[in-house]
């Protein structure tokens, strides 16, 4: 008898987005006539800039001809581009980290979701609540957590983020954990990290021999000087930190798809016996045996980003993202609302001082603008609603019309 791998049992249905998409439908079905406003989403609206779309083309033409042709790739990635993201992403920065330990992917969730595989079985991991779903998923489905109840898994451990410790829990709360997924500047909370925060969270990792899975997917959007943009700002995080990196926020690669992750050289875990293991030849052979490497076209695209006109025109649509969530923000403050996010990250992060739900549907009902109700992140996400960014000038100021309108 074929047997299933009942994990996946455990796994809560994905009803935040089903659940929005049902009521979505629903208000359409009853009013045809409305003109929804989308602010709900995750996703990106502005096209891939120039500079991308030219280095794409090119490829096409480079695949088109028997000189410039290129098969299978080496799996972590081209060298043009694993040396461009070394050097302007980290040693530009003054950060310690080398071409050989980038491992060019497919994208930042498939490497968030892959990485547990490198680990033992009773690990002890610890999360954010609220929390981008795929560091939870992922390890449920792999077997590590046990039934949900109320909402949260047992074997995990949450580390509530809320107002109290402004959306940045330090790892007192982590205690006995291996393994801590950090999100900096985060989803859903738009929240980010200062340096001393990140600090005492490498400090923690190397004093328990714990590792920080650090998601730097909106790194980007970080504009306060002194925020860190990768955990290897930190002193000491090269010995207890893997980073993922993901172009899909910061240059509209959701639909393109590549990303990458860090593992450094001298990384490690240990065996029962306490013999250490080194993370990257691991990773290597994970990825070497698992994928068969990015795109040469993805890759060629990616590279071009890190041209100054592409650096500058992808930090001119980040800006623009970044002025939909300020006037957003002002209009909502300006209401009297309490709102985190915004400014570092494409996300705010709304206190709706009741019910996520009810307020989500009040926006759909009365003002036919969609946000996502907290609580579908998490037991703390309750009371809050996430607004994105993610859409056009001329949607963003009719949603804080309408939005003025039923709450002044
Ligand atoms: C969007 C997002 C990513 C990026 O995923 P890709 O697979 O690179 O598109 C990673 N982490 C978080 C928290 C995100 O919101």
């Amino acid at each position: 008898m074929l047997r299933v791998n009942e994990n996946y049992s455990r796994i809560q249905a994905s009803y935040l987005f089903t659940e929005i998409a049902h009521r979505v439908a629903a208000h359409q079905a009853a009013h045809p006539e409305a003109q929804i406003i989308r602010l709900g989403i995750g996703d990106v609206t502005e096209p891939l800039c120039p500079a991308v779309v030219a280095a794409l083309h090119r490829a096409v033409d480079d695949e088109a001809t028997r000189e410039n042709f290129h098969g299978y790739g080496p799996e972590q990635g081209y060298a043009f581009l694993r040396e461009a993201a070394a050097k302007a992403d980290f040693q530009d920065r003054g950060v310690d980290i080398a071409a050989d330990e980038i491992f060019v992917s497919d994208g930042a969730k498939c490497d968030c979701g892959n990485i547990q595989e490198l680990f033992g079985m009773d690990v002890k991991i610890a999360v954010g609540d609220p929390v981008y779903p795929v560091y939870v998923d992922t390890n449920v489905m792999a077997g590590r957590t046990g039934a949900n109840e109320g909402g949260r898994y047992a074997g995990l451990t949450y580390l509530t983020c809320d107002a109290s410790n402004g959306f940045v829990p330090g790892p007192e709360s982590a205690a006995g954990c291996d393994i801590v997924y950090l999100c900096y500047p985060n989803n859903p909370t738009g929240a980010v990290a200062t340096k001393a925060q990140l600090q005492a969270w490498v400090d923690w990792a190397n004093a328990n021999k714990a590792l920080i899975l650090f998601d730097a997917a909106y790194e980007a959007f970080i504009r306060t000087p002194g925020i860190p943009h990768s955990i290897y700002e930190c002193a000491g995080a090269r010995s207890c930190a893997i980073e993922f990196r993901s172009y899909s926020k910061t240059a509209g690669f959701t639909g393109v798809r590549c990303g990458y992750t860090v593992v450094p050289k001298g990384l490690v875990a240990y065996t029962a016996d306490g013999a250490p293991v080194e993370l990257r030849p691991m990773w290597t052979r994970r990825q070497t045996t698992k994928f068969n490497g990015a795109s040469y076209l993805t890759q060629r695209g990616a590279a071009a980003i890190y041209t100054p006109e592409g650096q500058a025109q992808t930090k001119a649509t980040i800006d623009f993202y970044l002025e939909n969530g300020r006037l957003m923000k002002e209009a909502l403050q300006a209401l009297g609302y309490t709102v985190t996010g915004g400014g570092d990250s494409p996300y705010l992060w709304v206190n709706v001082n009741g019910e996520s739900w009810a307020f989500f549907d009040r926006l759909l009902k009365e003002a036919n603008v969609v946000t996502t109700p907290g609580a579908g992140f998490g037991r703390a996400g309750e009371g809050y609603i996430r607004i994105s960014s993610f859409n056009s000038r001329a949607n963003v100021l009719e949603a804080i019309d309408r939005i003025g309108k039923i709450l002044k």
